[in-house]
């Protein structure tokens, strides 16, 4: 294993609960199997840290520790287990400025981005922690003598898949509500960002989570990733990752008859009528896409713009992107850092390619910036909704702009997608507003703002852009079961078995 000193600095702070790289497994530190993985800074394309895959054994072991976790969760009262969850909230914010500093050097991530996502973790474990004792079931009025009542129960041990572009973020989002709501967690986060989420597992250790209940395996989805969802003790996946490797997960799933939830990309509309404040839609657009270098699910990619202010706007948003200030992700005056990998970097560029050969006008970026994986705030207009550019998810900072004639043409083109994430309507009629926002195909909608996202609202896609429901009270639904309860309570039930047992006029 071979840490790069910039990075070995990063760690120390959180030694006591990251102490080594490898999988976190019933509350010790195994090391892997399977093959080395390098893992690059993003910033400069040097060498970061290298580790060895956890492998199929390791992944086995990691399911048998979250049986074990499992039992021990169980064993706690739900108040209880709601006051641990209270003091892993408060763990997270006594490591806010280590875990964002993690992050933001072994992610890319810009330090302003990465100290907010830190926050918004320790809020999801306080969030659900104030839920563990208010999850119960309900009785229910039957035409019988029974008494019949419901409970919401855990699966026991959920499998959870995640991507490299918000890894702390994303780990407390699945983690806090499945432990909520009793299970233990097998968290399998993307090879190139495993960090966070192994020191997140540690402070949950620390703050008193029993060992075993949330475990982290470190290493690639194809091996370990694949060798946990064969696991019989895994009883509930959840995936949030792009639309092939969900398709796969689906079908693993499909095959085990173990439910599923898929959080996918997203290829969605920011759509600006005339009437709106434009100062205010082009920084919203310019939020939408850029922020986060465009590595987001929910990335605003396509701007449907009304012709009469297509010119107008575009010019707007191409010249707030070239004050954008690119650069060291630790810097704290950057606000876009870089691709977080050399395929991801490649990727970006090849589909920007591939819009101006469709036609498309660069009207800003389009080009790498500097060492490491930069690439400047991207705009192309002139396409059709039904170019590449309009179609794929990029997963970076490009914006492809369309113009539209009318509110029917615009929602047209806001449904022209195989996805269904997310979308936006700027206009100042609110008759328009709620419109629109009914018609759009898509899990989330804002009207007049962009990417505001809460744990309390939920969250998830339609489409091609998954299923299941992240967040809110959905999500504690997709983390439980329902089991009926019937109770037999005549002194001489009627019948004595069949479905008609006890039926009263
Ligand atoms: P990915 O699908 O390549 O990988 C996601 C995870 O799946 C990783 O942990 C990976 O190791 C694992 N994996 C890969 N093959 C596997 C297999 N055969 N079995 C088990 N696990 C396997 O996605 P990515 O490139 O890491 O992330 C980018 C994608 O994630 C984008 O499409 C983006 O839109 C999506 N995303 C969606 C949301 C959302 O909430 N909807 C949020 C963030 C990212």
């Amino acid at each position: 294993m071979t840490i790069a000193p910039a990075l070995a600095a990063c760690l120390e702070p959180l030694a006591a609960v990251l102490p080594a790289v490898g999988s976190r497994i019933g509350g010790e530190i195994v090391l892997g199997e399977g093959e080395a993985i390098t893992v690059m800074n993003p910033a400069n394309g040097q060498a970061l840290f290298t580790y060895p895959d956890a492998g199929a054994r390791v992944a086995g072991q990691a399911t048998e520790a979250a049986r074990a976790g499992f039992r021990a969760l169980s064993a706690l009262m739900p108040a209880h287990r709601g006051r641990i969850m209270q003091e892993i909230g408060r763990q997270v914010r006594a490591h806010l400025e280590a875990l964002a500093r993690l992050e933001s050097l072994a992610a890319g991530k810009p330090i302003r981005d990465a100290r907010v996502e830190v926050a918004r973790v320790a809020e999801m474990f306080e969030y659900y922690g104030g839920w563990c004792d208010k999850l119960h079931g309900e009785v229910i009025p039957v035409p019988t003598s029974h008494l019949v009542y419901t409970r919401r129960e855990p699966f026991g041990v959920a499998l959870q898949i995640t991507p490299w572009n918000a890894p702390i973020f994303t780990a407390g989002w699945q983690i806090a509500p499945a432990i909520a709501a009793g299970n233990a967690v097998v968290l399998k986060p993307s090879e190139l960002t495993p960090l966070t989420s192994l020191a997140l597992a540690g402070i949950a250790e620390a703050a008193g989570l029993p060992a075993g209940v949330v475990n982290v395996l470190a290493g690639y989805g194809h091996t370990t990733g694949q060798a946990a969802l064969e696991s019989p003790a895994v009883e509930k996946v959840v995936f949030v990752g792009s639309v092939p490797t969900g398709r796969k997960i689906a079908e693993a799933a499909a095959k085990r008859i173990i439910p599923a939830v898929l959080e996918l990309g997203g290829k969605s509309a920011n759509i600006v009528f005339p009437d709106a404040d434009l100062a205010r839609a082009a920084i919203g657009a310019q939020a939408a896409i850029f922020s986060g270098a465009g590595q987001s699910c929910v990335a605003g990619s396509r701007l449907l713009v009304h012709r009469k202010v297509h010119d107008e706007l575009v010019a707007r948003i191409a010249e707030g992107a070239k004050k954008l200030k690119l650069g060291d992700p630790l810097d704290p005056a950057t606000e876009i850092g870089p691709i977080n990998n050399a395929r991801q970097f490649t990727r970006v560029k090849d589909l920007i390619a591939a819009g101006v050969s469709e036609g498309g006008q660069l009207v800003a970026g389009g080009a790498q910036q500097g060492e490491g994986y930069f690439v400047a705030p991207t705009i192309v207009a002139g396409l059709s909704n039904k170019a590449n550019l309009a179609q794929e998810e990029v997963f970076g900072p490009v914006l492809a702009a369309i113009p539209f004639e009318d509110e029917e043409e615009a929602i047209a083109l806001a449904n022209d997608t195989a996805f269904g994430l997310a979308g936006a309507v700027w206009t100042g009629d609110v008759g328009r507003a709620h419109r629109v926002a009914a018609a759009v195909r898509a899990g989330t909608f804002w009207v007049n703002s962009y990417k505001t996202i809460h744990v309390a609202v939920p969250f998830g896609g339609f489409g091609m852009s998954g299923y299941g429901r992240s967040s809110g009270l959905d999500v504690l639904h997709e983390y439980t079961r329902t089991k009926a309860v019937w109770v037999e309570t005549a002194a001489r039930p009627a019948v004595a078995f069949g479905y008609a047992a006890g039926l009263r006029e």
